[in-house]
């Protein structure tokens, strides 16, 4: 990877990147050849589990309101780009593959229809919709993999829910992570996270994922108001 010392950003990709590594490293050293390589559902757990404990560990390291509201915005993008966002892709791609299933023409104002009215539902009253937004659809290449998208959101709500467990030091948390990274495909990616601890099967995880969001932005209001 490229990395600068002076560039934040690099420290926070360099945090992900190491989360890929090490669940390489310890799927490939624990499972057969056929089993090592992990699922697309559990490939981002390990990367963003990283980010979240190391968003954790800088905020344990300053009182500067600054740099706190900084980080605790980036973690509210994140979220907003992860679990809302992604969200709403899928749901434009579930709607979209219902359509043709159905027998009906995916014509140019179908896909600007449909995701307009999902950009109304997901931004709100108060957002004003330029036209042209309406073609963002058009622009996003996981499209060509049948629902990739969703896989972002869920990622990241196991990895919170992850994180939070061995954050708060809960007794064999940190086995059970390193459990996760040593399953590699060896088990159904549900099952490999039930064992670690966050059943995925429930709302629980994006529920709680959600809340973070909330407390987060709690807190840079409080941070920017003060
Ligand atoms: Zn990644």
């Amino acid at each position: 990877m490229n990395y600068k010392e002076d560039v934040f950003a690099d420290v926070y990709t360099l945090a992900h990147e190491a989360g890929h590594s090490m669940h390489t490293w310890f799927s490939q050293k624990s499972q057969s050849f056929q089993d090592y390589e992990y699922p697309i559902f559990l490939a981002e757990v390990a990367s963003t589990f990283n980010e979240e404990l190391l968003t954790h560990h800088l905020l344990e390291q300053t009182s500067d309101p600054k740099m706190r509201a900084y980080i605790i915005n980036r973690q509210i993008d994140d979220i907003r780009g992860t679990v809302f966002r992604q969200t709403m892709f899928a749901e434009f791609e579930k709607i979209i593959h219902a359509i043709e299933e159905n027998g009906d023409a995916l014509t140019l104002e179908v896909f600007k229809s449909e995701y307009h009215k999902l950009l109304e539902a997901y931004f709100g009253q108060n957002f004003v919709l330029d036209p042209q937004l309406d073609l963002e659809c058009l622009r996003i290449p996981h499209f060509y993999n049948s629902f990739y998208v969703y896989k972002y959101a869920t990622g990241i709500s196991a990895a919170v829910a992850l994180a939070e467990r061995v954050l708060s030091s809960k007794p064999g948390s940190v086995d059970a992570y390193l459990g996760f990274l040593r399953s590699g495909g060896s088990k159904f990616p549900l099952e490999t996270l039930k064992t670690a601890g966050v059943n995925m099967g429930t709302s629980a995880p994006v529920e709680s994922t959600l809340k973070l969001f909330e407390r987060r932005l709690g807190e840079l209001e409080g941070l920017l108001l003060a």
